[in-house]
């Protein structure tokens, strides 16, 4: 039994790295405190508790979780310091050594994190504990409100694919998810609370349903019955495991947005073999002309990855001519990082720095074209647009259903509406189109 007078006058503060999925538990994290009582610290405000959401994609992202950790000990003395997440899961004696860190809890246990906070008088007394635990099995809902006006839903948690570069399967575990009436009953509840846009999210969310009998197509169906959501968006999803089926779904569906994020990670069938994905080329090409065979106007972004162990000059320029040839709205480039206890790190052929940037640069470079051809191709056409609450320079944004950003002068009365506009053209930096509103 936790004493509630713990919570009394506390404040909090969050910090999150990595993927939407962790702000979605952070989100989460931030209510079940909330709900104690404990308000979000002001600026300028000492917390009295900090929750550090950590992501271990990279190297790089590890280097920066250890950054952000000794920027909030040093930025609120005294604070009862909680670490979690990815790089909490894989490295928790790393993170127990940081000074000022008090708990580490696993990916997983999020959940008991007021059990921990309930011995806050232990550390206000002086006492120093730090613990660490590594149960990844069970599945924690979460579902938030992201900065935007756009609500992240965690449908789907772990992996079970090991793709050889990857270590994301031993941070979180294996493919597990909730049920999906449990998944309708919270975006009935966002709904209710005014919610309009959904994100469905999680590590492999395409293997929904494996640890429920369950499928993604019965999933999405579902969803798209609740009343007052006006969109839903796939986050990145497996090019095997989105299926045909569920791309004529989203076609006529009343509520799914034509827009899809499929990791490609490389265009050469060598190095996809290399990298134990589970698809080839061809079976990518083709699900790229299947969406865009039935929405011409879908928006499609690709996650590459460039520079992983294997990838040759000669692979490299086959991956280079496949991505150009495709029919996508935007590419994500990675460098590819060395990650401890992969298989990757068994292949020979290393990839210097300068090369992986060069290439990085060609990649990002395709994008930036691709990105603007399908903007300009957009400009005198209708579309109806979200507007969202970030206000910036006098102006507000919005997405339109294909992910278009556009762009208006501020007006508080657009905020979380949906408008039908005319793309009328760029703004002036060329990051949006600006509009009209037409109803
Ligand atoms: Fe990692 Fe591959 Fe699973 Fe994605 S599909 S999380 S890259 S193991």
């Amino acid at each position: 039994m936790i004493d509630q007078t713990v919570f009394n006058n506390k404040k909090a503060a969050y910090y999150t790295l990595g993927c939407k999925l962790n702000f979605a538990e952070t989100s989460t994290i931030g209510k079940l405190l909330a709900e104690q009582g404990v308000r979000k610290v002001r600026p300028g405000e000492k917390a009295d508790i900090c929750v550090v959401n950590t992501c271990s994609v990279t190297e790089l992202a590890d280097k920066k979780c250890r950054q952000a950790i000794h920027r909030l000990v040093k930025q609120h003395p005294g604070a009862f310091v909680v670490v979690t997440g990815c790089y909490a899961q894989l490295k928790p004696g790393d993170v127990a050594k940081i000074k000022g860190v008090d708990v580490v809890l696993g990916a997983e246990q999020k959940g008991d994190l007021l059990q921990y906070l309930g011995d806050l008088h232990k550390h206000e007394e002086g006492e120093a504990f730090t613990t660490t635990t590594k149960d990844i099995r069970s599945f924690s809902p979460s579902c938030s409100r992201g900065d935007r006006t756009r609500f992240f839903l965690k449908v789907q948690d772990g992996c079970d694919y090991f793709c050889s570069y990857c270590t994301i399967p031993f941070a979180r575990g294996r493919s597990r998810n909730g049920t999906i009436a449990s998944m309708v009953k919270q975006a009935e509840e966002v709904a209710a609370g005014g919610g309009k846009e959904i994100v469905l999210t999680g590590v492999n969310i395409g293997d929904f349903g494996k640890s429920t009998g369950e499928t993604f197509i019965d999933l999405i169906r579902a969803l798209d019955e609740v009343e007052g959501i006006a969109r839903y968006r796939i986050s990145s999803i497996e090019p095997n495991l989105i299926t045909d089926e569920a791309i004529d779904f989203v076609a006529r569906s009343k509520r799914f947005a034509p827009h899809f994020h499929i990791p490609l990670q490389s265009g050469s069938d060598d190095v996809l073999k290399l990298m134990r994905r589970r698809y080839d080329t061809a079976l990518f090409r083709h699900k790229i002309e299947k969406i865009k065979e039935i929405m011409p106007h879908a928006f499609i972004g690709v996650d590459v990855i460039v520079g992983t162990r294997g990838e040759t000059d000669a692979y490299f320029e086959d991956a280079r001519a496949f991505i150009e040839s495709l029919d996508i709205s935007q590419l994500h480039v990675f460098s590819y990082s060395e990650r401890p206890g992969t298989q990757a790190l068994k292949i020979d052929h290393v990839v210097d720095p300068k090369t992986k940037h060069a290439r990085s640069q060609q990649l990002l470079d395709i994008s930036d074209r691709k990105l603007h051809a399908f903007y300009e191709a957009h400009i005198g056409q209708k579309a109806n647009v979200l507007f969202e609450q970030t206000r910036k320079g006098g102006m507000m944004h919005g997405f339109t259903e294909n992910y278009i950003k556009v762009e208006i002068p501020y007006d508080h009365s657009l905020v979380n509406e949906t408008r039908q506009v005319i793309l009328e053209g760029w703004n002036e930096d060329k990051t949006a189109l600006v509009v009209k509103i037409i109803e």
